[in-house]
């Protein structure tokens, strides 16, 4: 079992210990070759736009939909793996889902909550310039704050609003790991 965690840009080595912790080899994917011998992609915060016009530079947009590897994506992932964003059409539409970018607010309206997770339990959920999810149209809710939801699964991808990487909790990884047996 290899998981590949795309570093383009955002907090990549928290997810690689995340990996070791729960002993799966941890693959840094940069390129469209990197993606031909991984059995599941985490894409991880950053910046959204930046992370996409180099996706599509490197012609990796395309291919992760063509050989339709699972996907985890957090935060700026999530946004590159929905379907709809902003009322537009999405880079990656995996997740058949619509969210709305910087939905809660600026940097500084960055925030920490307890979250209830389905399969997972409880979790800190971080949320740094967070989007919003505003409708899911396939896939099961695994968790909301607000009244949003904030995780989504559908089938063996998974996609959060918030980061679950900080503070050293490898059960959403372990949750996407054990979904790619
Ligand atoms: N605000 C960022 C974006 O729109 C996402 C922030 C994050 O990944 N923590 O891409």
């Amino acid at each position: 079992m290899r998981v590949g965690i795309l570093d383009i840009q955002g907090d990549v080595s928290e997810h690689l210990e995340m990996l070791k912790k729960i002993n799966v080899e941890g693959v840094m994917v940069r390129y469209k070759k990197d993606l031909d011998s991984i059995d599941g992609l985490i894409i991880p915060g950053g910046e959204s736009t930046v992370i996409g016009s180099i996706l599509k530079a490197r012609g990796m947009d395309k291919y992760i939909l063509d050989i339709k590897i699972p996907v985890m994506g957090t935060c700026a992932g999530l946004i590159l793996i929905s379907e709809k964003v902003d009322d537009k059409d999405g880079l990656m539409p995996i997740l058949k889902i619509s969210v709305s970018r910087n939905a809660y607010g600026t940097q500084r309206e960055s925030f920490e909550t307890d979250l209830k997770i389905n399969d997972v339990g409880s979790f800190r959920g971080v949320f740094i310039r967070a989007p919003r999810i505003d409708e899911v149209r396939k896939g099961v809710v695994l968790s909301y704050f607000n009244g949003k939801p904030v995780m989504v699964k559908d089938g063996r991808n998974i996609g959060l609003t918030f980061h679950p990487e900080i503070y050293g909790d490898e059960r959403i990884h372990k949750l996407f790991v054990d979904g790619l047996d």
